[in-house]
């Protein structure tokens, strides 16, 4: 590119570069600062389990959690390469990598870190679902010639969600949400329309940053589960309801592992803003993931590898989201007001909130919609 700020196109100016850079850098604000919590000593103590990750790179970390399985669990305070949680296996014959992450350097490492410890031929890279901050890096796949799985929804959902942001004027995303914000009618209800607003600003600039790639290889959600022999292991992709309408989980039954995607969040409110999220199928779903029993490790879409306790605590979560909508709609306070109205109780005073707008308010107007009230 020419030099000295040469090249100013009215949507680059040197401003507005400087002005998307630090927009930027507030989703490091926007998104939830809290290092990323030690292993459990339960997961710590467990044979599976690897004491030290295999790499560490600050935003994101790859340990061993059982035979040829791999999990990479981002540190978003140390930055937002990868953003999501991820992993790998890999057997004898065949290895699979899971998730596209926020950006190619994320996918990148990854699939470095496979190959530093095998050479087996990468049968696919899968989302989990399409969501930016597991696809935004699917171009790296592409460059790379790894096929790129996911639920065959997947790639219309990307290319409407993320394509459509692309090359349009900022404020006429973020610029009605603004406007919400100044509206409010309350001080709760103004804080998180401004959060969501910003949110939606940085999902605007991320999505705009990269070059959106989408799945090659759609997996028919009426064929699953499929059952992948990478030799010695056997994994399984399997559906379930919740999150995002699109999420496959990566489960090996075997060494009861499982790879969650989204729909499990370590330690975070459930994101349901999601058009085709679902809280019952999410809470049914999560309920079958507590029936593979007290050994099963999860690798969550977000937060630290977890057992049990941490689908539990979801659950939890998503009860005392609908107690209090549930009282909140007993007296009278409609759907749009109730959303801003829940008090996060001193118990769960850690657990981290990503958007109030993806998470907590769009759970209490799910609720409000599933006990049929208008
Ligand atoms: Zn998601």
């Amino acid at each position: 590119m020419e030099g000295n700020g040469s090249y100013s196109g009215p949507n680059f100016s040197r401003r507005s570069f400087l002005g998307r850079a630090s927009q930027f850098s507030a989703l490091f604000a926007a998104y939830p600062l809290i290092p990323l919590p030690d292993l459990a000593l339960s997961l710590a103590q467990d044979s599976r389990v690897a004491q030290s990750p295999v790499v560490d790179k600050g935003f994101a970390a790859v340990r061993k959690v059982g035979d040829g399985l791999y999990a990479t669990i981002s540190d978003t305070s140390k930055g937002l390469q990868t953003m999501c949680n991820g992993g790998f296996l890999y057997g004898k014959d065949a290895a699979l990598l899971i998730e596209g992450f926020v950006s190619p350097a994320g996918a990148a490492f990854q699939h470095e870190t496979l190959r530093s410890l095998s050479k087996a031929p990468i049968m696919g890279a899968l989302d989990t679902h399409y969501h930016f901050d597991h696809s935004m890096g699917n171009a790296y796949y592409g460059a790379n010639g790894i096929a790129l799985w996911a639920h065959a929804a997947t790639a219309k959902r990307i290319w409407e969600s993320y394509a459509a942001m692309q090359g349009v004027d900022r404020s006429a995303v973020t610029g009605p949400l603004e406007a919400q914000a100044k509206a409010a009618k309350s001080e709760a209800a103004r804080q998180h329309a401004a959060q969501y607003a910003s949110t939606i600003g940085n999902i605007f600039n991320t999505v705009n940053a990269s070059v959106i790639a989408v799945p090659n290889r759609p997996l028919d959600p009426a064929k699953l589960p499929v059952k992948l022999d990478l030799g010695g292991v056997v994994a399984q992709l399997e559906t379930y309801p919740g999150h995002s309408g699109t999420d496959v989980i990566v489960r090996v039954p075997e060494q009861n592992v499982v790879y969650t995607g989204d729909l499990l969040f370590n330690n975070m409110y459930p994101v349901t803003f999601d058009e085709q999220a679902s809280v019952s199928g999410w809470r049914s779903t999560l309920k079958t993931f507590l029936s593979w029993g007290p050994d099963t490790i999860f690798i969550p879409g977000h937060g630290q590898i977890c057992g049990p306790e941490g689908v539990q605590l979801s659950l939890d979560l998503f009860d005392d989201v609908e107690q209090q909508a549930q009282k909140l709609h007993k007296s009278g306070v409609p759907p749009e007001d109730a959303a801003d109205q829940y008090v996060v109780p001193e118990k769960f005073k850690n657990v981290a909130i990503f958007a109030w707008s993806l998470s907590i308010g769009p759970t209490i107007a799910k609720l409000y919609k599933e006990w049929g009230v208008k």
